[in-house]
Formats: C-alpha cells, sequence, structure tokens
C-alpha cells in the first residue's frame, strides 16, 4: 500500500485557510507524525530511494511561500515529494485569481522546479502511477478510480462494503485499465479530443 497526501503548507493558518477547516492543522502533524513512525519505511535501491510514503503540493500564491520547507521535509525523512503548478480546472477555476491571478508564470516556474515528469505521479514510464496502480478513498469511504474522476463519474464501491480485491475487480471490469504513456483517466472520459494519438 502507498499513500500519497495533498499538503500545502506547514504553516497551521495557511494551511487551514486553504483546507477551509479550522483547527484542522494540528490534527494533520499528528497523522503526519504517525505515518513517519508506524508505516513510513523508505529503501535504498542502488541509487534510487523507494518509498511508499509521497506528498503533493499545489504552488499557489497562498503556498508559495511554504514550498521549499515542505520539499526539504520530504527531502530529510526520504518522502516522494512532487508540486504542481496549479490547474484552472473545477474549484480552481472558480477561484482562479485567489490561487494564482497574474502569478501564474512564476508559480508555473517554481512547480516545475520541484516536477519534471509528465503528471506529479509519473512512473518511470511515464504513466499516471495514481490512477494505474491506486484507487481512490472518499472520506465516506466512496471509492473512485482517480482523485479528478468524481464529478460526473459514479463510485465503484466503498471501503465499507468491498475488499480490495472486489474493488480492483469492479474497477477493471468497469473502466479496463490503461498503461499507456501519458494516459488520463480523466482526460480521456472529458477531452477525447487529446488522445487521438494514444
Ligand atoms: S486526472 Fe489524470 S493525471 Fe490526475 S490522477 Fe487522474 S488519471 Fe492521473
Amino acid at each position: 500500500m502507498s499513500l500519497y497526501l495533498k499538503t500545502d503548507s506547514f504553516n497551521p493558518s495557511i494551511y487551514e485557510e486553504l483546507v477551509d477547516v479550522k483547527n484542522s492543522y494540528s490534527k494533520f502533524r499528528k497523522n503526519l507524525d504517525l505515518l513517519l513512525t508506524d508505516f513510513h519505511e523508505p529503501e535504498t535501491i542502488d541509487d534510487r530511494v523507494v518509498s511508499r510514503l509521497g506528498m503533493n503540493s499545489v504552488v499557489t500564491k497562498q503556498s508559495v511561500g511554504s514550498i521549499e520547507e515542505l520539499y526539504s521535509f520530504c527531502q530529510k525523512h526520504l518522502i516522494y515529494y512532487t508540486c504542481r503548478s496549479p490547474v484552472k480546472v473545477g474549484q480552481a477555476d472558480k477561484t482562479w485569481g485567489y490561487l494564482a491571478g497574474t502569478d501564474v508564470e512564476k508559480l508555473q516556474t517554481i512547480g516545475k522546479k520541484y516536477a519534471s515528469r509528465n503528471f506529479t505521479s509519473a512512473t518511470p514510464k511515464g504513466q499516471c502511477g495514481i490512477y494505474r496502480f491506486g484507487l481512490t478513498v472518499e472520506n465516506n469511504g466512496d471509492i473512485y478510480v482517480c482523485p479528478d474522476a468524481r464529478e460526473n463519474f459514479n463510485p465503484i464501491g466503498n471501503v465499507n462494503n468491498n475488499s480490495l480485491l472486489e474493488l480492483i475487480g469492479i474497477r477493471n471490469k468497469q473502466y479496463p485499465l490503461n498503461s499507456d504513456s501519458g494516459y488520463c483517466f480523466v482526460k480521456r472520459h472529458r477531452n477525447p479530443e487529446f488522445f487521438t494519438n494514444i
């Protein structure tokens, strides 16, 4: 099992502003500490660090000053770290001025400094690792094919009702896996015009 956290800041006020939940930061840090002591067991194989714990940030006007600290923390603890520049879709589209405004180019440059692959979760073969090797668990236990495949997609099951084996079987039946480099499940369903060559 691998865990991939979304964290944009270790500054409590910025964190709580971005997740829009008061007094949530201390709980988040407590859980992160728990992961470090009870879950995280990075291995170094040849020159590669293999980690089952990853952290992703989106660099926005609010989080831009927090990225270096998050990156250094992950380096220190051998946590796989990625940083995306913002994308104008979904909620980000509605709050674009607040998140990015006229700083888009600057934020994109910072994002690229930490994420050189075509997906934040890219495998060495260029696949989206979150889609290809994972499932997404919602707070209520509902399972989706990937984190962005929720609007206009139905859950494929729920952790309270289905075993992992069942969920993988349902996913594979409803949405046969595609292992091509550059394949994005959401774009494939919402923007098939992107996939004329894949
Ligand atoms: S939206 Fe695309 S890139 Fe993002 S997790 Fe899903 S498949 Fe991967």
